[in-house]
């Protein structure tokens, strides 16, 4: 079974958040179960410094926006990613500085349409018969609203591969404006509410949907909540349509990349077999030295709970910033938070940080390591999201000893038991869960979690249970080679 993946981000080369892990782990997972999977990303500046050393195997001319792109394909030497990677090179559209979607000061690139149409256009021609690279894949599997026009492309090309496609955030819908449609050529029968048309606009995450094969998205709850309008962002029609297409496979935990038995960014390594809990302790320890005080024995004893993420609304990063001065005046708590997004929060984050210096200890940005080294030295996680397709900080947490404190939303519904009388009594709990994504519920559970932890073997309890959940990837890659084989 050959399987190209092609999608806009991959951990370790270029990564802003869950799809780049999702496209570093599952692959490697899908050759472990027998399958040959290949990657295909844009030839990004960043990708490019990070694996220079590459051999073009075809050149191709690429429809854009009133020109032709002279396109080469690359295949990479780089083997960081584990499986054979293939790059989609045309420097005007991605020989630039920021990150894959915007400029280094935070905006979207205007020609955001025309960059990602080029790639889905590339990523279907490679895989036509007229470019012969010596493989073919049997199936493009594509990932999100940026490879979204592969599905409708490949539908309109002869003997061409099966094509699967997920769905990691609906709330990135791919829209732009019928000007956009039309300067890139797109076909006239596809502007139809059958095809990509979208309220006036077009849609290239619809465009995925419609023309796939597949349809997947990265949690089985998930998969059911965009069927609601509270959830499906305009698409619950579309996606009531396709339903007897649309599935939902959980995502994993690389267990490699994310294990606090060996994880090179961590000073002091542990395991749920290890009967002390010194590894998680000398981690918070650490943690509060590299953040700038001195670890004391009120500070290591004080709950410390962790935050990591982007700063929109999705992720109820505002719901945070409206209990932590009740949290740290009244519970004595305090806060580990690194992230970066909107302004607003931004600033919020910051006057907190500034108010409560020895409490709100604040890192705005992006950093892998300090990412690890949260998850291994807080006491909770917090993840109290709005809508979560899957989420992954709570897997990563759960394996990190870190009970998460979660909306029962998407992907963290699937993932985390709360903790209540009976679930300790079974040895179930692993973590807190809230139904309403308030202040409120968010406090109170915090709340309860606090009372978890001063009672010491309660916390321990569901520390140990969550750093034994099984969420490695192969459970998942057996259910995508199965969609993959289905006729
Ligand atoms: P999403 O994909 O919606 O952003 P996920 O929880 O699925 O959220 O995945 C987020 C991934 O990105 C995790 O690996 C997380 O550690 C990482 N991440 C997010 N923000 C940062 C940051 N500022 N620094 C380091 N890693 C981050």
């Amino acid at each position: 079974m050959k399987v190209l993946f092609a999608a806009s981000e991959a951990y370790p080369l270029i990564k802003t958040g869950g799809l780049g892990d999702v496209i570093y782990s599952l692959p490697r997972a899908l050759n472990e179960a027998g399958a040959d999977v290949r990657v295909i990303l844009p030839a990004y500046r960043a990708v490019l410094e990070k694996a220079p050393d590459s051999k073009i195997i075809a050149w191709m001319d690429v429809t854009g926006v009133g020109r032709t792109h002279s396109v080469r394909i690359l295949e990479s030497n780089d083997t960081s990613l584990g499986v054979p990677l293939y790059l989609v090179d045309c420097p005007q559209l991605f020989g630039r500085p920021g990150n894959p979607y915007q400029h280094p000061d935070g905006y979207d690139w205007p020609d955001n349409a025309e960059r990602f149409a080029v790639f889905s256009r590339a990523v279907a021609t490679l895989t036509s018969s007229a470019i012969d690279i010596g493989w073919q894949p049997d199936v493009v599997h594509s990932h999100d609203w940026q490879t979204g026009l592969i599905p409708a492309l490949l539908k309109h090309q002869q003997d061409a591969p099966k094509a699967v496609y997920t769905i990691h955030n609906l709330a990135y819908g791919g829209i732009f404006s019928h000007h956009d449609y039309i300067s890139l050529g797109l076909p006239d029968l596809w502007w139809s509410t059958e095809g990509l048309e979208f309220y006036n606009n077009f849609s290239m995450l619809k465009a995925g949907v419609i023309y796939a094969d597949q349809v997947t998205t990265v949690s089985p709850t998930y998969s059911k909540e965009i069927l609601t309008p509270q959830f499906g962002y305009g698409f619950e029609g579309v996606l009531h349509s396709i339903e007897y297409k649309l599935s939902g496979i959980l995502n994993g935990v690389d267990q490699e990349a994310w294990n606090p038995k060996s994880d090179p960014y961590l000073s002091s390594h542990y395991s749920h077999k290890w009967r002390t809990f010194k590894g998680k302790s000398d981690n918070k320890a650490a943690l509060l030295t590299e953040m700038g005080l001195e670890a004391t024995d009120e500070r290591l004893n004080a709950p410390l709970f962790g935050f990591i993420g982007r700063m929109v609304e999705q992720k109820g990063i505002d719901l945070i910033a409206e209990v932590i001065p009740h949290l740290i005046e009244n519970n004595n708590a305090s806060f580990i938070i690194l992230g970066s997004g909107q302004d607003a929060y931004e600033y919020a984050f910051t006057e907190l940080a500034r108010r409560y210096p020895e409490q709100v200890l604040l890192y705005l940005g992006y950093s892998e390591g300090l990412a690890h080294r949260i998850e291994a030295a807080a006491d909770f996680f917090l993840m109290p999201s709005r809508f979560e397709p899957c989420g992954l900080n709570q897997l990563y947490s759960l394996r990190y000893g870190t009970p998460p404190i979660v909306h029962h939303t998407g992907g963290l519904a699937d993932t985390v038991v709360d903790t209540s009388g009976e679930t300790i009594l079974n040895n179930s709990a692993t973590g807190f869960v809230f139904n309403e994504p308030s202040a409120a519920a968010l406090q109170y559970t915090i709340e309860r979690a606090i009372a978890c932890y001063e009672n010491g073997d309660c916390w321990k309890q569901i520390v140990r249970t969550g750093m034994q959940q099984d969420f490695s990837w192969t459970q998942s890659a057996a259910s995508y080679l199965a969609l993959y084989q289905q006729e």
